[in-house]
């Protein structure tokens, strides 16, 4: 293992899956970082949950005592306890300004060589790495929701990723016992370009009572033959970060196309 010591930072869905992913594939040393202790709490017990239970549905993964795997993992508030990681997997807010914010300080704490990789959704590899002074060890790993259970992701090395951070994530990918595809560093990468389009009009045709959301999801899964439909979709990511990624697209491309339903941002859709 190249990463000896790992930061996560960002304890929501992303967060909290990939870290038991880390714990089923032999990771040690992991930080758990969030400015929110309740989300902490609760990432803990998602974080049991996937380790008592995905092992029951994947058989894959490796069957670990899920006390004995917790205690690999420190929870807190303090992102300076990451000083001496050797990589950290952010998975903050898809806000480019929040992002900002995180990855000036950490560049700031972490020794010279930390690699800093981005689970961003949306934003471009390259724009994230500019915000720190170690812009060739800045590296995309889109991963999938849930993390653990999904053996594919997007990889993005940005225009100025060296080829040791490449192979260093390439290798850690192998680990983790994922394929990935590597796409080009354009906002929202193949995946969310594309999916988020299926997503939002599926919204249009709910606003323009075309049909009900679940008849829209049956057709998904019944016609085309998809798992799941665009509406059960964003609702697995998260019909905020659905929203907020697709503002991402619209200010990239500023393209009318990914303007966002107003669906995804009102309390009480219907
Ligand atoms: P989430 O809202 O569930 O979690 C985000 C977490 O970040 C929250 O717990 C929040 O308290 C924390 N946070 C915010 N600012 C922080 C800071 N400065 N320092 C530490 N923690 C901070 O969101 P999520 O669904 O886990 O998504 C996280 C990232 O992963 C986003 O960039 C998103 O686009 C990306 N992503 C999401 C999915 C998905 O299916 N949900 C899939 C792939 C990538």
């Amino acid at each position: 293992m190249d990463w000896q010591e790992i930061a996560v930072v960002g304890a929501g869905t992303m967060g909290a899956g990939i870290t038991a992913d880390l714990l089923f594939h032999g990771y040690k040393n992991i930080w758990l970082i969030d400015i929110s202790l309740s989300q902490l709490e609760r990432a803990r017990k998602d974080i049991e949950h996937a380790l008592r239970f995905y092992p029951l549905i994947a058989p894959n993964l490796a069957k670990v005592d899920a006390n004995e795997a917790l205690q690999q993992v420190s929870f807190t508030t303090q992102l300076n306890k990451i000083h001496r990681c050797d990589a950290v997997i952010e998975n903050i807010t898809e806000k480019v300004t929040v992002k900002q914010d995180l990855y000036q300080k950490m560049d700031e704490i972490c020794k010279p060589d930390t690699c800093f990789i981005a689970n961003t959704s949306c934003i471009s590899i390259t724009a994230i790495a500019a915000f720190t002074s170690r812009m060739d060890q800045v590296i995309g790993i889109h991963f999938m929701n849930p993390a653990a259970l999904k053996s594919t992701v997007e990889l993005i090395a940005g225009v100025h990723t060296n080829q040791d951070t490449i192979q260093k994530a390439e290798r850690f990918l192998s680990e983790l016992g994922k394929s990935f595809v590597s796409v080009g560093d354009f906002p929202g990468f193949v995946s969310n370009r594309i999916s988020h389009l299926f997503m939002n009009e599926a919204a249009f045709a709910v606003q323009d009572r075309l049909a009900e959301p679940a008849q829209i999801d049956k057709i998904f899964r019944e016609c085309f033959g998809h798992k799941l439909g665009p509406l059960e979709t964003a609702d697995l990511i998260g019909l905020d970060v659905v929203a907020d990624s697709l503002d991402i697209l619209f200010e990239s491309y500023h393209d009318s196309k990914y303007r966002c339903c107003l669906l995804y941002t009102s309390p009480s859709p219907r």
